[in-house]
């Protein structure tokens, strides 16, 4: 028997594999399958992404940005503006994803 057929057979059972999702300001508890039970072991980042809903490097820039959307704008010397949009920090990872994908700017950018 696989590992993964074994944690079926649990699941079957009524078992269930619940995981706390490393989030902004804490964690969110998600329920895995078992197929993703098993790889959490070899690619957890994968695993927490698929759990909130983003790819693995959007689950990555989400969670150590902390939920914030970094301002469209570059500054005089040609670099990405790194002020935060207005109102775009601390979000879960569903908005941040909408926002990051709009784009937006900062105060001093007219946001
Ligand atoms: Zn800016």
């Amino acid at each position: 028997m696989t590992e993964v057929e074994l944690l079926k057979q649990l699941e079957s059972k009524g078992c269930s594999f619940i995981i706390d999702v490393p989030s902004v300001g804490g964690f969110e508890s998600k329920l895995l399958s078992p197929e993703q039970a098993i790889r959490l072991l070899s690619d957890k980042e994968s695993v927490y992404g698929e759990a909130m809903g983003l790819s693995k490097a959007d689950y990555v820039e989400w969670h150590a940005s902390q939920g914030s959307v970094y301002c469209s704008e570059l500054t005089a010397a040609g670099k990405r503006c790194r002020n935060m949009v207005v109102r775009g920090t601390g979000l879960r990872s569903k908005e941040w994803l909408k926002l990051r994908d709009s784009g937006g700017y900062c105060k001093t950018h007219g946001g």
